[in-house]
C-alpha cells in the first residue's frame, strides 16, 4: 500500500484527553481514533492488526472443533432475567424501545442467547459435546474507561462456548482450551510475560482462570510463583497465600491485565433454560458448559503496552499491519517504487512510504511510530552503494544491503 493513498495521518503531538499509553500511541499512528469514552473505530492499519490477531485466534478455536456462528448484540430483558442477571450484572446496558416499551440488554456477553439457542439441538448423548464461538462486539458500561482499548464500553470479543455430557468431558476440554489460549499468547508476541493465573470459580468449581499479561497499566494485581509459571490473583491470594501447585508462599506480586478468561459454569446456565439431554440409557440429564473469554482489542492494546517504545509502536511480525515498511527519501524514490513493486509481486505485506514533501526526518519518525518490523530505506545515499538500508525496529542497529539481495533476504527472514 502507498502511504501518500492512506486518508489517516500521524501526530507527533500526544492527544490530551488520553492517559494510557496505549490510546496515546494508537491514535498518534492512525490505528485508532477516539468517538466517546470508552469507544473507539478502529481505522485501516488498526483494523489490519485486529484481522491478523482474528486469525490467529480462529485457527485455534477451529482446531478445538469450535463452530463459528455470530449472535446478536441486542438482547431480550427476559432471557436475563431468566438467568438473574437483569438486576445483578453491573455493567450491564439497559434500555426501553421507543416504540414498543419492551426492555433490551445489550450483550456483554452470550450465556443468555447460546444457552437456549444450542437447546433447539442438543436432544441425546449423540450430540455432545459440542462448541461453538464468536468474534463479536460486546457492551459494557463500565465505570472507568480511562485506559483506552484495554477497557472498553464496546470492544471485541472472542466468545467460545462449549457443551458437554459430564464434568470429566468438560474437564478435559478446559485443559485443550488452555493450550489453546497459550498458544495464541505467543503467537503475538506476550507469550513470556503472560501467566496462566488463579482466579475463583463462582459456586460451581474451585477455580477458573485467567491469562494475564504482566504491564505497568495493568489494573489487577497477581501474585507469581516463579518455580511453577503460573499466579493466582488478589481474590485467591487474600484466602490462601500460596502456590495451588507446589505450596510455596513465596509469591512475587505484579502488575497485569486480564487478557483472556476460561471458566467451567458446569450447570449454571443449563440449569436456567432447562438445556437436557437424554443419556445412553435414556435417563434426563443437564448438559455441562464452559465458557473461554479473550478480548481481542484488549489483546491489541496489551501487545502496545508489552512492547511499545518511546519512538511508537513496535509490532511483533505475526499481526503487524504490514511485513515491511519501504521508505523512499530524496533521490530514492525512483530505486523505492521498482523494490516495491518486486516485493510486492512476491506477495509480501508492504507499506510505500511514497510521500513528496516530506521531510526525510518526519518519514523516518513516522516509521518508528508505525512500528513495522522491517523498514528499508533508500535514498540518493544508499544508492551510492547499490544498497537500501535494512533496519529492524526496535533494534539500534542497520546495515546496507544490496538491492539484488532484498527479496532473498527477506525470505530467508520470514524463514
Ligand atoms: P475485567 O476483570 O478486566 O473487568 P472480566 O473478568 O469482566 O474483565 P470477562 O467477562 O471474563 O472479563 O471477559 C472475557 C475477556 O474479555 C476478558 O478476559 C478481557 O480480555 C475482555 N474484556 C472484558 N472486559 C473488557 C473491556 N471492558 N474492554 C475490553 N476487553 C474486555
Ligand atoms: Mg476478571
Amino acid at each position: 500500500m502507498r502511504q501518500s493513498k492512506l486518508f489517516t495521518k500521524t501526530s507527533h503531538s500526544v492527544p490530551k484527553d488520553e492517559e494510557s499509553k496505549n490510546a496515546q500511541l494508537l491514535i498518534r499512528a492512525g490505528y485508532i481514533q477516539k468517538e466517546l469514552a470508552g469507544v473507539y473505530s478502529i481505522l485501516p492499519l488498526g483494523f489490519r492488526v485486529l484481522k491478523k490477531i482474528e486469525g490467529i485466534i480462529r485457527k485455534e478455536m477451529e482446531s478445538l472443533d469450535g463452530q463459528e456462528i455470530l449472535m446478536p448484540a441486542l438482547q431480550p430483558k427476559t432471557n436475563w432475567e431468566q438467568t438473574n442477571r437483569w438486576e445483578t450484572y453491573d455493567t450491564l446496558f439497559r434500555f426501553e424501545s421507543f416504540y414498543t416499551k419492551s426492555e433490551y440488554a445489550l450483550g456483554p456477553t452470550h450465556e443468555e442467547i447460546v444457552t437456549p439457542l444450542l437447546k433447539r439441538f442438543i436432544a441425546s448423548y449423540k450430540d455432545l459435546p459440542r462448541a461453538v464461538f464468536q468474534i463479536q462486539t460486546k457492551f459494557r458500561d463500565e465505570k472507568r474507561a480511562k485506559a483506552g482499548l484495554l477497557r472498553g464500553r464496546e470492544f471485541i470479543m472472542k466468545d467460545l462456548y462449549s457443551f458437554h455430557a459430564n464434568e470429566d468431558d468438560l474437564a478435559a476440554y478446559y485443559e485443550k482450551v488452555r493450550s489453546s489460549y497459550e498458544r495464541i499468547y505467543a503467537a503475538v508476541g506476550i507469550g513470556n510475560r503472560t501467566y496462566f493465573t488463579f482466579a475463583s470459580g463462582g459456586t460451581f468449581s474451585k477455580y477458573s482462570h485467567e491469562f494475564q499479561t504482566l504491564t505497568e497499566a495493568g489494573e489487577d494485581t497477581i501474585f507469581i510463583c516463579e518455580t511453577c509459571k503460573i499466579a493466582i490473583n488478589e481474590e485467591i491470594v487474600k484466602e490462601q497465600p500460596e502456590c495451588p501447585q507446589c505450596n510455596t508462599t513465596k509469591l512475587k506480586e505484579e502488575k497485569a491485565i486480564e487478557v483472556g478468561n476460561i471458566f467451567q459454569l458446569k450447570t449454571r446456565f443449563s440449569e436456567c433454560f432447562d438445556l437436557q439431554y437424554t443419556d445412553e440409557k435414556g435417563a434426563k440429564k443437564l448438559v455441562v458448559m464452559g465458557c473461554y473469554g479473550i478480548g481481542l482489542t484488549r489483546l491489541l492494546a496489551a501487545v502496545v503496552e508489552a512492547l511499545g517504545d518511546e519512538q511508537g509502536l513496535v509490532w511483533p511480525r505475526s499481526i503487524s499491519p504490514f511485513q515491511i515498511h519501504i521508505v523512499g527519501l530524496q533521490g530514492g524514490d525512483e530505486k523505492a517504487q521498482e523494490v516495491y513493486d518486486k516485493l510486492q509481486s512476491q506477495g509480501l505485506d508492504v507499506l510505500y512510504d511514497d510521500r513528496r514533501g516530506e521531510s526525510s526526518g518526519a518519514k523516518l519518525k513516522d516509521a518508528d511510530l508505525l512500528g513495522i518490523p522491517l523498514r528499508l530505506v533508500i535514498s540518493e545515499r544508499t544508492l551510492k552503494e547499490n544498497a537500501a538500508e535494512w533496519k529492524t525496529r526496535g533494534q539500534k542497529e542497520s546495515a546496507l544491503v544490496p538491492l539484488d539481495k532484498i527479496i532473498e533476504k527477506v525470505i530467508e527472514m520470514q524463514g
